[in-house]
């Protein structure tokens, strides 16, 4: 596994499969059905799209689904490697990235650049997101079924947390919860301006109340419930000192 490219896959049910990538810790996801595949979140240029794509056709030559968990430019920038298949995010998630991608690209130019890492910066400028093309879940609690045959995947709008359109994807035939970047494991949940962090807490007992047994973070290892909830709780404190500071400032 490095930076540029290769990453490993993390076997968590029959057919579904996290996959850990060096660069920016992330984490991405193949779940198998019995006529389609579903791929999670695309990395974060062309180049590392083209890599995931590979180690995906390594593993099936199914056709593909794509779901975007949100805009940021490390799920989504990678989506141009998989020409063809059908892109879902969040009915919000289009146009955020229409609005911020020129932004986030400057952004994470500059940061591969000051950290010395001109291949990442290189490939990255030269990247230009490809929208998706499916919006679904428009409320939150909104739930949007895929069918891969033999086996169903449900989206999930759970409301405002990471970003205004977090979509997370939930196997329930055994149990794996894909929760983008609702949840980080090895890191504190990443607060930018576009978070939402009094409601972040309330998204995530939603993803609690599934029941699933793993939960997916878009940064790190695969999480018990037990860890999911840890982090929970730690958002919930979050959401209350953010509450006091605004009942302060209204004084
Ligand atoms: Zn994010």
């Amino acid at each position: 596994m490095d930076g540029q490219g290769h990453g490993r896959w993390v076997d968590l049910a029959d057919g579904v499969y996290a996959r850990r990538h060096a660069d920016l810790d992330l984490t991405t996801g193949l779940v198998l059905g019995t006529e389609r595949a579903l791929v999670i979140d695309t990395r974060g240029d062309d180049g590392q799209g083209a890599e995931l794509a590979a180690a995906v056709r390594a593993v099936t030559p199914l056709p593909l689904l794509v779901v975007i968990t949100h805009a940021h430019f490390d799920h989504c920038f990678g989506t141009s490697a998989f020409p063809g298949a059908p892109v879902h995010a969040q009915a919000g998630c289009a146009a955020a990235l229409t609005v911020t991608a020129a932004a986030q690209r400057a952004e994470w130019v500059r940061h591969y650049r000051a950290a010395g890492d001109a291949t990442t910066a290189d490939a990255l400028a030269a990247t230009v997101p490809v929208a998706p093309d499916v919006g679904v879940c428009p409320r939150p609690g909104s739930v949007h079924t895929l069918d891969l045959g033999g086996r169903t995947v449900e989206l999930v709008h759970p409301g405002p947390a990471h970003t205004g359109h977090d979509l997370v994807a939930h196997v329930p035939d055994v149990g794996v919860l894909f929760a983008g970047d609702l949840l980080e494991n090895g890191a504190p949940p990443s607060f930018g301006p576009d978070a939402y962090p009094r409601d972040w807490a309330g998204a995530v007992a939603l993803l609690l109340a599934r029941g699933a047994n793993t939960y997916v973070p878009g940064h790190g290892d695969p999480m018990t419930p037990h860890e999911a909830a840890a982090q929970h709780a730690e958002l919930a404190g979050i959401a209350r000192r953010w509450r006091r500071c605004g009942e302060d400032r209204r004084r």
